[in-house]
C-alpha cells in the first residue's frame, strides 16, 4: 500500500522548499537553489502590480470566498476576471474555475453525455484523463500528435461525430512538445466534432496576442473551446475555459466543479486579472522568456543533453532509466538547481524525464550557472553524453 523502498532519501516527493525567495529562487534545506521546475513562467506570482492588486483585495474583500458561485461566492471580481478573459481570447463566454484541473472536469463533463464519445491525445494530462472517465461517454485515445490516428478513432466509435468531442493540448506538459493543431483540425473541421484544447502552458507565451498555441498556427476560428489555467504564466491558481459558441452558454450550469465548490479567493482573482493584462499589454516577459527557452535550449544541446522538443518554456531531456535519473535529479538539487524529475505513469512510453522550465524572471548568469551545474552532474553521475550535431548538419 505504502511506497517504503526509497528509505528515507531524497525524492521529489520529500523535497520541501523552506522558503520561496522570487519566481525562481528558494532555499532549499539551506542550500539557495536556482529553479528551472517553477510553472512561472513569466515571472508574474512576485510581480509588484500582481501583489499589490491581491494585497488590496485581501484588506477590501477579505481571505476567501467561502462559498461557491453559485450561492454567495459570485463577486464582481469573479465576474469582471471572466469579461477580460473572454475580451483577451476575443470570445463571448469565459468561466472561471477554482483549478485548471476543475476547469478540465467542468469543460469537459460539462459538455458531454452519456452516449455521447471523446477522442483524446494520448499525451493528455492526467485532469483530462479524469474529466473523460467521470464524463460517462464512450472514451478513446489516439496516438500523440497523430491526426491520421484521430480519423481512424472517429471512425471506429461506432458514435456520430456530432456527438464527438475531440481533446488536445497545446503544449504537452511532460515534453514541451507543440500539437500540430492544423491537422487535428483539418479532421474536425466540418464534421460537426466538437474540438477543446487546453492551453495551460501556453497562455502568455504563444501567439500574437500571447493566447496560446491554438493563436500561433492561425486555428483558433476551429477551436470550440479552450481551457486553461492561472497557475503557471499567470501565477496564482485557478482555471478557466472559454467559448462563443451559444450552444455552450449553459455549460456553466452542467459543470458541476463550478457548482459545488468555493470560488476562487478575492486576492488571487484580482492578482489574476492584473496579470491577464499584464499578458495583454506587455510582450516585454514573453520575449524574454523565449529568449531564455532558446539559450538554455541551445545549451543542452551542446552539452550532450539535447531536449525531447524544439525551444519552449517547458521541456524535458531524456535519463536512461530511474536509477540514474535520480542520480542526476539528486547532484543537481545538491548543486543548486532544481528541476522536475518525472516517471510513469505520470511520463508517456514509460520514460524517464528530467523536466524543466524557463522564465522571463531568470537572468542569462542563472541559465549559465544552471547549465554550467547540469555538464558538471552529468559527467559526475556518468550520463552519457551525446556528441552535439556538426554545425550546418
Ligand atoms: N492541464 C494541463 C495540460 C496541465 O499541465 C495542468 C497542470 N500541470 C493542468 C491542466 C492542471 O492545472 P492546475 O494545476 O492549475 O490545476
Amino acid at each position: 500500500m505504502f511506497d517504503r523502498s526509497t528509505g528515507g532519501a531524497l525524492t521529489p516527493l520529500s523535497v520541501v522548499i523552506d522558503q520561496v525567495l522570487g519566481p525562481v529562487r528558494a532555499l532549499i534545506e539551506g542550500r539557495p537553489t536556482l529553479m528551472f521546475g517553477t510553472n512561472s513562467y513569466l515571472g508574474l506570482n512576485f510581480e509588484e502590480s500582481c501583489v499589490e492588486a491581491a494585497t488590496e483585495a485581501l484588506r477590501r474583500f477579505g481571505a476567501g470566498s467561502t462559498a461557491s458561485r453559485v450561492a454567495s461566492g459570485n463577486q464582481k471580481l469573479h465576474v469582471d476576471l471572466e469579461k477580460a478573459v473572454a475580451a483577451l481570447y476575443g470570445r463571448s463566454d469565459a468561466i472561471v474555475f477554482s483549478t485548471g484541473f476543475m476547469a478540465n472536469l467542468g469543460a469537459i463533463g460539462g459538455l458531454v453525455r452519456e452516449g455521447d464519445a471523446i477522442a483524446l491525445d494520448a499525451h493528455c494530462h492526467a485532469s483530462i484523463f479524469d474529466a473523460c472517465r467521470l464524463s460517462g461517454a464512450k472514451v478513446a485515445t489516439f496516438r500523440h500528435n497523430d491526426a491520421a490516428d484521430l480519423q481512424r478513432v472517429m471512425a471506429a466509435s461506432g458514435v456520430a461525430p456530432a456527438r464527438t468531442l475531440v481533446v488536445t493540448e497545446g503544449v504537452y506538459s511532460v515534453l514541451g512538445d507543440v500539437a500540430d493543431l492544423p491537422a487535428i483540425v483539418a479532421v474536425t473541421r466540418g464534421s460537426g466534432a466538437v474540438l477543446l484544447v487546453d492551453e495551460a502552458h501556453s497562455l502568455g507565451l504563444y501567439g500574437a496576442h500571447a493566447r496560446g498555441v491554438a493563436e500561433a498556427q492561425g486555428v483558433e476560428d476551429d477551436v470550440d473551446v479552450i481551457v486553461g489555467t492561472f497557475s503557471k504564466s499567470v501565477g496564482v491558481v485557478g482555471g478557466y475555459c472559454v467559448t462563443s459558441d451559444r450552444a455552450f452558454r449553459t455549460l456553466r450550469f452542467a459543470a458541476r466543479p463550478y457548482l459545488y465548490t468555493a470560488s476562487l479567493p478575492p486576492p488571487v482573482v484580482a492578482a489574476a486579472h492584473r496579470a491577464i493584462d499584464l499578458i495583454r499589454d506587455d510582450a516585454s516577459r514573453r520575449d524574454k522568456a523565449w529568449r531564455n527557452a532558446r539559450a538554455f535550449h541551445a545549451g543542452l544541446v551542446a552539452l550532450g543533453l539535447p531536449p525531447s522538443a524544439p525551444p519552449g518554456p517547458v521541456g524535458a531531456v531524456r535519463m536512461p532509466g530511474i536509477k540514474p535519473g535520480l542520480d542526476m535529479w539528486r547532484a543537481l538539487l545538491t548543486a543548486g538547481v532544481y528541476v522536475n524529475m518525472l516517471i510513469p505513469p505520470a511520463t508517456p512510453n514509460g520514460e524517464v524525464v528530467l523536466r524543466y522550465s524557463v522564465s522571463a524572471a531568470h537572468e542569462p548568469e542563472d541559465i549559465e550557472t544552471a547549465l554550467a551545474v547540469i555538464g558538471r552532474s552529468a559527467r559526475a553521475v556518468g550520463i552519457p553524453l551525446r556528441e552535439p550535431a556538426p554545425a550546418g548538419a
